[in-house]
């Protein structure tokens, strides 16, 4: 029998559990306020790119460690390499 870790709901209502192997650090000096890595996070727990404001008006990307899975998608898509993927401290 399987017994599924996560509720039903969205990913914002489910915390990570101790099971990431990896987390995204974010280099604030790098990081260029685009709000690509927050449109693609399939978590949506990316935030402080307010994409309604003007890019000076903006904050620099961060996550929320409680519900980032780790993907590495963010990294991927950053274009200019502020977001490194680094093992979990076990
Ligand atoms: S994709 Fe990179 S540069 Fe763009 S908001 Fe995210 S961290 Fe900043
Ligand atoms: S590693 Fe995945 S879940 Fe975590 S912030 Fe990046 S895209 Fe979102």
């Amino acid at each position: 029998m399987i017994i599924p870790h996560a509720k039903v709901g969205s990913s914002l209502k489910n915390k990570t559990g101790g099971w990431r192997s990896q987390k995204p650090i974010f280099n604030p000096e790098l990081c260029k306020k685009c709000g690509l890595c927050q449109l693609h996070c399939p978590e949506n727990c990316i935030s402080g790119v307010e994409m309604d404001k003007k890019v000076e008006e903006r904050s620099v990307a961060k996550t929320d460690y409680d519900f980032c899975k780790g993907c590495g998608i963010c990294a991927k898509v950053c274009p200019f390499g502020a977001i490194k993927m680094v093992e979990e401290e076990k």
